[in-house]
């Protein structure tokens, strides 16, 4: 009983589809590959994948690579695995802008055929400051006056190499007055000698992203070309780029540009720069580490595809920009595993138990329901012996009142097993508590007495003789909340706790735990086996989340 309302886009695609606008629906995600894609990219791929099946309509993967100074194969690789993992299938239309450099060379001679552009000698600071300002008007370029048959000529001579980096541009020719800066005679081509991971040398002029794009879409037949706010006042170029080429006629036509608000997280860096230099400083093992919020990183820390979808709904598709708590995030992801993972004991602070009553080398094998919430997860067999690992936090000598758990003289239920009694303590020379002594009350197998005795606190437990070390890993924000992410100088403001490493002990079962697995770990939270360090037969466990949630829907 969710009332259903439509975003903005889709009031605009609805009313296009019925007007006659377009006859379908046709979206895109076109990423630079300079990098690897983040929990926003994520946002843009949803939707556009969403809008186009909601629609009946088609979606494309293009590789935006016009600008060659930072694209690298690896990120084409990394993206396409990222887009796939979010469960986005773009069947056979996998596109790549620089396969349309012919296009693009043909549609600004086109222009400047019809005196829409000419070349310019001025360089990249005369051009700027031609350009005038919000306040000023921009001046007519000296060299706007070329005949088209001179440009036709020198636009060639730019494209042979007979230019040198820098010297010459191409220009559209729009107004020079206009009230918007992108629309005072843009530059659409360049000359720069650059090796382009796809072209290689073929080309020494690039085209700008303002005339690339709107010809990437429309060669693609993209009806709604949907990208974020800061573009929304390149959208008078888009449309005049599209309908000079004759691929767009009158206004309501397609393609057409729609923008909509980034996604941001409050107090996370998703910023390149910023996350090169945690790599380079060490302190983050890649953009990968767990920590950020690369998609490959909430991949390997244990999000799962359908978590994030449920964020971005969340999230919803806005016009105005905000930022979303990492919170919100952390909810969609408990509320996804809630049901589907088994929930395991582990011992991450751990202090031996020793039980006097109970007989040495004996084993029993206690069954366990795997998730008490689902029962076709089955159950399993856990050991218990005489000797066992708690975690430290469930043991106080000198407790305050309201504690509940172990302490001496206090019963407390081992879950799923027996309820024991701490009797006493041993301690090392230092005052350090080594080992507890209890006893157990065998009538209590199965953790419920006959006599109805009652006991306040249920703690977790792993058998010493059976149970495994494991490197357990605890996150926080890697940046410090309190101050802020950034400092005056712009540099981040390095939470130093943003990784606790722990020797845990867990139950036998986990070790068979392969990279990607995931676990309620009881009362601590859900964890992910790292898929970078662990080793066959020695997983080491990530937490995603804890239990505990200050989120509220
Ligand atoms: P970044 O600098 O963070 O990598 P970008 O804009 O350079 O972002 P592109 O590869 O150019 O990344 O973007 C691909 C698509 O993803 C674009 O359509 C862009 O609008 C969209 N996008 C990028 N960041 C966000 C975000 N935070 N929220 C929603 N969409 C985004
Ligand atoms: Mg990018
Ligand atoms: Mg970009």
């Amino acid at each position: 009983n969710e009332t259903v309302s439509k975003n903005f886009i889709e009031q605009i695609i609805e009313k296009d589809l019925s007007e006659g606008h377009c006859e379908t629906v046709h979206t895109r995600f076109p990423p630079e590959p300079n990098g690897y894609l983040h929990i926003g990219h994520a946002k843009s791929i949803l939707l556009n994948y969403g809008l186009a099946k909601k629609y009946g309509g088609k979606f494309n993967l293009r590789f935006d690579d016009t600008n060659p100074t930072k694209e690298r194969n690896e990120f084409v690789e990394s993206i396409k695995e990222d887009v796939k993992w979010l469960g986005v299938d773009w069947e056979d239309r996998l596109f790549f802008a620089s396969n349309y450099f012919d296009q693009m060379y043909e549609a600004a001679v086109k222009l400047i055929k019809k005196g829409k552009a000419y070349v310019s000698d001025l360089n990249a600071e005369e051009i700027r400051q031609y350009r005038g300002t919000l306040t000023e008007p921009g001046k007519e370029d000296p060299y706007s006056k070329r005949t088209i048959e001179e440009n036709l000529e020198l636009f060639e001579g730019m494209k042979n190499g007979e230019f040198e980096d820098g010297s010459k541009v191409l220009r559209a020719r729009i107004d020079m007055k206009s009230s918007n800066i992108n629309m005072r005679d843009p530059i659409i081509y360049r000359v720069a000698r650059m090796n382009h991971h796809n072209t290689g040398d073929k080309w020494c002029i690039y085209p700008m992203y303002d005339f690339a794009h709107p010809i990437e879409d429309a060669i693609e037949g993209i009806t709604h070309s949907i990208c974020t706010l800061e573009f929304e006042d390149h959208r008078p170029l888009y449309d005049w780029v599209v309908t000079e080429l004759g691929y767009k006629n009158g206004e309501n036509d397609t393609p057409k540009q729609i923008e909509f608000a980034k996604l941001y997280l409050t107090n996370v860096v998703t910023g390149k720069r910023y996350i090169k230099k945690l790599v380079e400083d060490g302190i983050v093992d890649g953009w990968d580490d767990p920590r950020l919020v690369s998609i490959a990183a909430l991949r390997r820390r244990g999000f799962t595809p359908e978590s994030i979808q449920k964020f971005v709904e969340l999230c919803g598709i806005s016009k105005a920009n905000s930022s979303a708590d990492y919170a919100m995030l952390e909810y969609c992801i408990r509320e996804d595993l809630k049901m589907k993972k088994p929930r395991m004991m582990a011992v991450l602070n751990p202090i031996k138990v020793v039980i006097d009553n109970y007989e040495e080398g004996k084993v029993e094998y206690l069954p366990v329901v795997n998730n008490m919430e689902n029962e076709e997860l089955g159950s399993r067999e856990v050991p218990f012996t005489r000797e066992l690992y708690i975690d430290r936090d469930d043991f106080m000598e000198n407790p305050p009142k309201k504690y509940f758990r172990m302490y001496p003289g206090n019963e407390v239920r081992l879950m799923n097993a027996y309820f024991v009694k701490c009797e006493s303590i041993e301690k090392d020379e230092n005052g350090e508590i080594k080992v507890i002594h209890c006893t157990y009350d065998p009538e209590s197998k199965g953790g419920n007495s006959p006599d109805g005795r009652k006991v306040k606190g249920t703690i977790q437990w792993v058998s010493a003789e059976y149970g495994k070390k494991v490197q357990v890993r605890l996150y926080e924000n890697i940046v410090n909340e309190e101050l802020g992410v950034y400092n005056e100088d712009g540099s981040l403001n390095v939470n130093p706790n943003s990784l606790t490493v722990l020797e845990s002990i867990v139950e036998p079962a986990l070790m068979e735990a392969k990279p990607y697995d995931s676990f309620q770990f009881v009362r601590q939270g859900y964890f992910c086996v790292d898929s970078k360090d662990s080793k066959e037969g020695q997983p080491v466990f990530n937490r995603i989340v804890s239990l505990k949630s200050s989120f509220k829907l």
